[in-house]
């Protein structure tokens, strides 16, 4: 039987995507070769980048206007990518976490960052209020940030177009794209595995920037050419197309996201009506996505071994990231709720026998 796969990223997938992409490893779309030897530009593969960015659009309601990219270098290359193409003098960011600062050092080398607000002086564990000027390019912001267990779960008003680090929480829920210039989400939490970065971008915010661009660097030339300027990641790009189909078939991010707070709900329940275990995030923060916590302070000795007890009732990949330490159970759409209840019953056993 399959573990509880609770790792943070790469992360747990669906069994429909891991089944599908197994088959066309052996045989791809009827043409007795693998997808791992076919070219990039037969009509097989065009068949499948042109249905999972339909799909995209589809599942997020993507108005006119907007393409969908598949792009390679992870949600770090966007870091620069983003101040690259659509920073023209000055962005602004709000700083809640270490993928939010890597985003922000990366814009420095382009322009002025205003770093509205930071959470910074409490670890994070918090998303701070915070102002958008209207006198920047656009407004930054992580979504959700997978390290501390925190998420901004709504579009914010905003005077200027907004640009968001979706990596952990895409199709988690509903999103107003129209409010946005540009989307991105390394694909290796909520889509496909490692190799593929979803982009979303409004074409109109293209071509603005006051410096030349790399070819490579530039969305338009990726744009232009509809993701295949060069050889997109292929096995990738076809993983991520069952997970969306697969998305499409359970009703949508609507469902998804009934689904997702439920499965929340059940775990921060256990940990509010705990006297071993406590969460880290402020509650009006709490991510519906990655679920921080730690042992009371008197318990804090038999962290170890409650990993070790989980372990044997096959529960992995639940260790806290090393700057917030406990544990960190991450709950993306692919995990099922039976997982989430053998996680509680695990801490339910486990604090009975101390
Ligand atoms: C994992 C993650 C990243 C980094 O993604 P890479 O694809 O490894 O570059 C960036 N932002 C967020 C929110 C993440 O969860």
């Amino acid at each position: 039987m399959k573990k509880h796969n609770f790792y943070a990223g790469p992360s747990i997938l669906s069994e429909y995507t891991i089944n599908n992409t197994i088959d066309a490893i052996r045989n791809f779309a009827g043409m007795d070769l693998s997808l791992l030897e076919i070219s990039h530009r037969s009509k097989q593969f065009t068949a499948v980048i042109n249905e999972a960015s339909a799909l995209v659009k589809e599942l997020l309601d993507v108005p006119e206007g907007y393409s969908v990219l598949w792009l390679g270098g992870g949600a770090s290359l966007q870091f620069c990518m983003v101040p690259y193409n659509l920073l023209i003098n000055k962005a602004a960011y709000l700083e809640t976490g270490v993928w939010a600062s890597n985003a922000i050092k990366e814009a420095r080398l382009f322009g002025e960052v205003d770093v509205v607000a930071s959470s910074r002086d409490q670890n994070f564990s918090y998303i701070p209020d915070f102002k958008i000027p209207a006198d920047v390019d656009y407004f930054h912001f992580t979504t959700n940030n997978t390290i501390y267990g925190t998420e901004l779960r709504r579009d914010p008003d905003s005077p200027v177009p907004l640009v968001a680090d979706m990596s952990s929480d895409i199709f988690s829920r509903p999103v107003d794209v129209s409010k946005y210039d540009l989307i991105y989400a390394g694909a290796q939490k909520n889509i496909a595995p490692a190799g593929v970065t979803l982009v979303i971008v409004k074409d109109s915010v293209l071509g603005r920037a006051p410096r030349p661009i790399p070819t490579m660097l530039d969305y338009k030339t990726h744009v232009n050419k509809e993701s295949m300027f060069n050889t997109p990641p292929v096995l990738p790009i076809f993983a991520a197309l069952q997970t969306l189909r697969y998305y499409k078939e359970q009703g949508g991010v609507k469902q998804l996201e009934l689904i997702d707070m439920e499965k929340a709900g059940v775990l921060y329940d256990a940990i509010d009506n705990s006297r071993m275990f406590q969460g880290t995030a402020r509650a009006d923060s709490r991510s519906i996505m990655n679920v921080c916590f730690v042992m009371a302070p008197e318990y804090k000795e038999l962290e170890q071994e409650f990993i070790d007890f989980a372990a044997a009732r096959n529960i992995v990949g639940i260790k806290g990231h090393r700057s917030v330490g406990g544990f960190r159970a991450s709950l993306y759409n692919a995990l099922p709720l039976a997982s989430v209840n053998a996680l509680v019953q695990a801490m339910k056993d486990f604090e009975k026998a101390h």
